[in-house]
C-alpha cells in the first residue's frame, strides 16, 4: 500500500538539531519544526502532524509539560509522541513513558533506529486512524454514521457555547418509505437510502456542517455557527435537492417521486442545556412536517424553559 509521506513535528530549542532531522528525515517525511512546546502546540492544532519528535530540556516550556498540554487537547492527544532527548537515566525514560510517550530515544542517536522506531508508530497510527474512520461510517450508505452524529453535536455544541454563537440540526425522514420498499424490494430500497445519503451530503456547502444517517431512513445534520433562518434555507435546499434526484415512488403519499420531510431547530447552547433537547426540538419538528401533508421544512427555535432572569 502506498501512502502519503507521513507528517513529522520535531520539536527542539537547538535549530542545529532541528536541521540535521530535517535533513535526514526530508526525503521520506513531510517535515515541520518548531524551537518551542509552545509554537509546536500552535502548529498542530492548525495542522496536525502523524507524529511528534519532541526534546526534553527547553527554557520556557520543558518536553514533559508540552506532552501534559499535548495530552490534554482533544486535536493532539491521539498523535504519538517521541521524545529524543541527552537525558537518558532510567527515571527520565520511565517519566517520559509514563506521561503518555510511545516511545523514548536517547541522543547520541543511530539513525536508522530513530527510523525503524518512527515506522513503527506510524505504521499503529495509519491503523488506528483507519479504524477510527470506519467506526463513525455508516457501511450502507458511506457517510457518518449515528455515533459520529453524537460525537460531532457534543464538539460542535462545546465549540458555539465558547463561542457564543448558534447552533442548528435538522433531523431528516424520507415519505412513506415503507411503500418504496413494499412496492419495490428492499435491495432498490438501499439503493434509494444510498443516493439520498449522497445528495445531502453534496448538498453541504460550509465546512464544518455534518451529515449523518441517524437510523433507518433517517438522516441528521449539523449546522455550526448558523441562526435558524440560514438552517432553514439549508434544510429547503436538501428537500430539493433529493426531489431533484426524480426517484420512482409510485405509492408515495406526496406524489410519484421520494420526498424527504425535514424538522430545524437551532439553540444558543448554554451550559445548563443538553445537546439532546435541540434534537429533541428538531424532531418535533419533522413530526409537525409529517402531520403537515410531508415533503416540507417546519422549523423552531429551541425554547429554554426557565431562562435566568436578566440582570440589569
Ligand atoms: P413516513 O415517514 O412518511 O411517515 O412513512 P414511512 O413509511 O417512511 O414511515 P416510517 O418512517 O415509520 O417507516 C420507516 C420504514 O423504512 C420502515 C422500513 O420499511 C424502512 N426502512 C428502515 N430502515 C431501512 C433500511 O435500512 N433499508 C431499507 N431498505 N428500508 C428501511
Ligand atoms: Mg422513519
Ligand atoms: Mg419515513
Amino acid at each position: 500500500m502506498t501512502h502519503e509521506p507521513a507528517r513529522i513535528l520535531a520539536v527542539d530549542d537547538e535549530p542545529i538539531n532541528l536541521a540535521l532531522l530535517s535533513e535526514t528525515l526530508g526525503s521520506r517525511y513531510e517535515v515541520h519544526t518548531a524551537t518551542s512546546g509552545t509554537k509546536a502546540l500552535e502548529l498542530a492544532r492548525e495542522n496536525p502532524p502523524d507524529l511528534l519528535l519532541l526534546d526534553v530540556v527547553m527554557p520556557e516550556m520543558d518536553g514533559y509539560e508540552t506532552l501534559t498540554r499535548w495530552k490534554a487537547d482533544e486535536r493532539t492527544r491521539d498523535i504519538p509522541v517521541i521524545f529524543v532527548t541527552g537525558r537518558n537515566a532510567a527515571s527520565d525514560q520511565i517519566q517520559g513513558l509514563s506521561a503518555g510517550a510511545v516511545d523514548y530515544i536517547t541522543k547520541p542517536f543511530e539513525m536508522p533506529v530513530v527510523l525503524a522506531r518512527m515506522e513503527t508508530h506510524l505504521t499503529l497510527k495509519r491503523k488506528s486512524d483507519l479504524l477510527s474512520k470506519l467506526a463513525s461510517l455508516d457501511t450502507l450508505t458511506e457517510i457518518g454514521n449515528r455515533r459520529s452524529f453524537d460525537d460531532c453535536l457534543r464538539r460542535e455544541w462545546r465549540r458555539c457555547l465558547r463561542a457564543k454563537e448558534s447552533l442548528s440540526v435538522g433531523m431528516i425522514d424520507i415519505d412513506g418509505f415503507k411503500l418504496f420498499n413494499d412496492t419495490y424490494g428492499h435491495g432498490a430500497g438501499d439503493t434509494c437510502l444510498r443516493e439520498v445519503a449522497q445528495a445531502l451530503l453534496t448538498g453541504l456547502r460550509r465546512e464544518g456542517d455534518h451529515v449523518a444517517r441517524y437510523g433507518g431512513e433517517e438522516f441528521a445534520v449539523i449546522l455550526p455557527v448558523t441562526p435558524l433562518e440560514g438552517a432553514v434555507t439549508v434544510a429547503e435546499s436538501l428537500r430539493t435537492r433529493v426531489e431533484a434526484l426524480a426517484i420512482d415512488h409510485r405509492t408515495s403519499p406526496t406524489g410519484n417521486i421520494v420526498t424527504i420531510s425535514v424538522g430545524v431547530a437551532d439553540a444558543m447552547p448554554t451550559s445548563d442545556l443538553e445537546p439532546a433537547a435541540l434534537v429533541a426540538a428538531a424532531d418535533r419538528e419533522l413530526y409537525r412536517a409529517k402531520r403537515a401533508g410531508r415533503n416540507r421544512v417546519c422549523h423552531a427555535s429551541l425554547v429554554i424553559a426557565n431562562p435566568a432572569p436578566a440582570t440589569l
